[in-house]
This record gives C-alpha cells, sequence and structure tokens, in this order.
C-alpha cells in the first residue's frame, strides 16, 4: 500500500480478448473508486541464454507487488513451446488452484443452486511436464506426487474450508488404481485432517464424484473439494460447465508469497478484437483479488453490479444469449454501482 492508500497491483493484460477485457476491469474499478493503481507488464517470452523466459520485469513486478491480475496466455502449438502459464505458477510457486463454481441468478441452468468451491494441486501431477520417449512407439509421462506440495495444497484447503464456513474437506482421488501416488496423496489428507478437528472430512473417488456432481451437485454445495492437478483441471472445467460456461468462471492461484487471479478462460482467438468477450470472468477474479487483499467492501459492490446487470438480462454478451458488445455490459455494471 502507497503513501497514497492505494494497493499497487500487478496486470497482465494477456492476448487475444485479454486487453478487452482488462479494460472492462478497469473502467468498473475507477468508476467504483477501488483503492487500487494498475502495474501493467508484457509476459511476452523472451530468449535468454538460449532459453524463453518471462521478462524479469514481470517477475520483479509480481514479487514486489505480491498480488496480480492476469488475462489469458495464448500457449503456441508446436515443439519447444512452454506454456506460460505454467511458467507463471512454477515461477512464483503458485500452489493452490482456487475455483468457486456459483450459480448466477438470471441465467438459466439445468441446476440454479450451485455453489461448488474446488482446489486443485497447481505445481505437479500429472502436468510436472517430465514426459520421455523410452523407445520409438512408447513414451512415458510422469506423475509425480510429493509429500511437500501435497500437505501444502491440503492445509491451504482445510484452512480455506473454515475460512469460508464451509467446514467439511473432501479428498477427490483414484487411489483405488494409482496405489502410490494418490494414495499419498490421501493418506496426506487423514493426516493433516488431524490439525483441523473443527473440519469435517471424507474422500470420494474421482468418477463417482463426477458422476454425483452432474446428476445432482448440491450436496457438494458444503464442502471444499480438494485433489491432484489433472483431477482438478478436468473437475473444475465441469462444473464451470454447470454455472454457464467458461465465461463465468474465475479463479485464484494462491502461493506464499504471491498470488495471481485469472479468469478460467483462454484467449478466445475466435472472437477476439471484435469487442463481443464477456469480461465476467475476469471480473469475478478480480473481486476474488480484493478480497484476498481484505478490500472486501469494493469487492462486494462491484459483485453485486455485476449479478444485478446479468439478472436484469438486457446487457449482456453473446455468449449468454444477449448482444451487447464488452464496452456495453461494463458500462452496464457501471451504472448498476
Ligand atoms: P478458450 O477458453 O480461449 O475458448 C473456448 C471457447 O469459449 C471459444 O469459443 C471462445 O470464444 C469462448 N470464450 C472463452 N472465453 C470467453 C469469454 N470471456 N467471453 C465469451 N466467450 C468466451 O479456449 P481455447 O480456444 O482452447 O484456447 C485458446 C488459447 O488460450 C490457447 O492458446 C490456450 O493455450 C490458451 N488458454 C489460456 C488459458 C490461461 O491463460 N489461463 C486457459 C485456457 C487456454
Amino acid at each position: 500500500k502507497g503513501s497514497d492508500g492505494k494497493y499497487m497491483v500487478t496486470l497482465i493484460e494477456g492476448d487475444g480478448i485479454g486487453p478487452e477485457i482488462s479494460q472492462s476491469v478497469k473502467d468498473i474499478f475507477t468508476a467504483a473508486d477501488v483503492p487500487i493503481k494498475w502495474e501493467s507488464v508484457d509476459v511476452t517470452p523472451r530468449l535468454i541464454d538460449g532459453k524463453t523466459s518471462i521478462p524479469q520485469e514481470a517477475i520483479d513486478s509480481v514479487t514486489r507487488n505480491s498480488v496480480a491480475l492476469k488475462g489469458p496466455l495464448a500457449t503456441p502449438i508446436g515443439k519447444g513451446h512452454v506454456s506460460l502459464n505454467l511458467t507463471l505458477r512454477r515461477t512464483f510457486n503458485l500452489f493452490a488452484n482456487v475455483r468457486p463454481c456459483k450459480s448466477i441468478a438470471g441465467y438459466k441452468t439445468p441446476y440454479n443452486n450451485v455453489d461448488l468451491s474446488l482446489i486443485r494441486e497447481n505445481t505437479e501431477g500429472e502436468y510436472s511436464g517430465i514426459e520421455h520417449v523410452v523407445v520409438d512407439g512408447v513414451v512415458q509421462s510422469i506423475k509425480l506426487i510429493t509429500r511437500a506440495a501435497s500437505e501444502r495444497v491440503l492445509r491451504f484447503a482445510f484452512q480455506y474450508a473454515q475460512d469460508i464456513g464451509k467446514p467439511k474437506v473432501r479428498a477427490v482421488h483414484k487411489a483405488t488404481i494409482m496405489k502410490m501416488s494418490d494414495g499419498l496423496f490421501l493418506s496426506i489428507a487423514r493426516e493433516v485432517s488431524k490439525d483441523f478437528p473443527n473440519v469435517e472430512f471424507d474422500a470420494e473417488l474421482l468418477d463417482n464424484a463426477c458422476l454425483k456432481i452432474v446428476s445432482d451437485p448440491t450436496p457438494y454445495n458444503d464442502k471444499v473439494l480438494v485433489m491432484p492437478n489433472l483431477y482438478g483441471d478436468i473437475l473444475s472445467d465441469m462444473c464451470a460447465g454447470l454455472i454457464g460456461g467458461l465465461g463465468l468462471t474465475p479463479s485464484g492461484n494462491i502461493g506464499d508469497e504471491c498470488s495471481i487471479f485469472e479468469a478460467v478462460h483462454g484467449s478466445a482467438p475466435d472472437i477476439a478484437g471484435k469487442g463481443l468477450a464477456n469480461p465476467t470472468a475476469l471480473l469475478l477474479s478480480s473481486i476474488m483479488m480484493l478480497q484476498h487483499m481484505g478490500v472486501t467492501q469494493h469487492a462486494d459492490r462491484i459483485r453485486e453490479a455485476i449479478f444485478k446487470t446479468l439478472a436484469e438480462g438486457r446487457t449482456i454478451t453473446g455468449d449468454l444469449g444477449g448482444k451487447a458488445k464488452t464496452a456495453e455490459y461494463a458500462e452496464a455494471v457501471i451504472k448498476n454501482l
């Protein structure tokens, strides 16, 4: 927090629709008088010593400010391209990916009372990036599970469950098949649960959880679900589908030193530059960010304005069945502040 009472926050606008949806967040924050100054940084990879990496200025900015809002980053398909999203998670050790999925009034989906909380381990598991060819036609990909990373995300999940008033944690796993790796995750979950006597703990197989959640998500509303990386990636997108899709779902990547908040969706190259994108997911991510920073009054005010605008249904974007442009939707949110 600076001497002017404002917090400096790093803004990574991102690719594709990133700059358009970031503009909506900036406009709405200005209108709501949020005590934040944005420090915009470019994360276009640079070639340093034969390796591509994130520009040092961007790393310094996130380290200095400890909080960042990030638009989507496109990962070019092809050999030798490292996902920048993965690089950011690794660089800042953002070990927990928090994904709330809450129904939005006015946007009709098969279930109107979804309120799920998912936490995904964000640094290892199937996404460790350890892959190699054994012999031609045989490829091995290593799923890495460590006590350190598992314990860290599980402790976070129990603490989070307590903090948000959902004192039930369920570990989602496949320890029946992945006996050692998921078995370790599950046994650490049991150990950690002993340190949180006020939080109920149980576990469920991933396939069963998928079946039950799409059949009726409501019994899961009172729990925090925590799981290894790949399961969390898939399950949280599935849950995003239950509330209306990727245009609406926020997330937070939490680390000990820094946290980066971002929409779940990608850079949407099919609609980029046309003013058609729905900025709600990034906006809701920015609200998670404000809550994380303790700027809760502004967060509540903006969130209510978003939900009011969506419930009115007059000025909504194409993905939700409306005709509004990104900027028109942002203007409607500002009117509802
Ligand atoms: P995507 O999420 O960009 O798009 C999927 C579909 O959803 C598209 O039809 C798109 O138009 C629509 N969509 C997404 N966000 C929207 C929004 N806010 N408003 C309206 N419609 C929206 O997924 P993709 O096409 O598979 O990926 C495109 C690029 O984004 C890839 O390079 C991928 O690597 C990258 N990506 C980045 C992130 C991230 O930065 N966290 C996440 C996922 C994908």
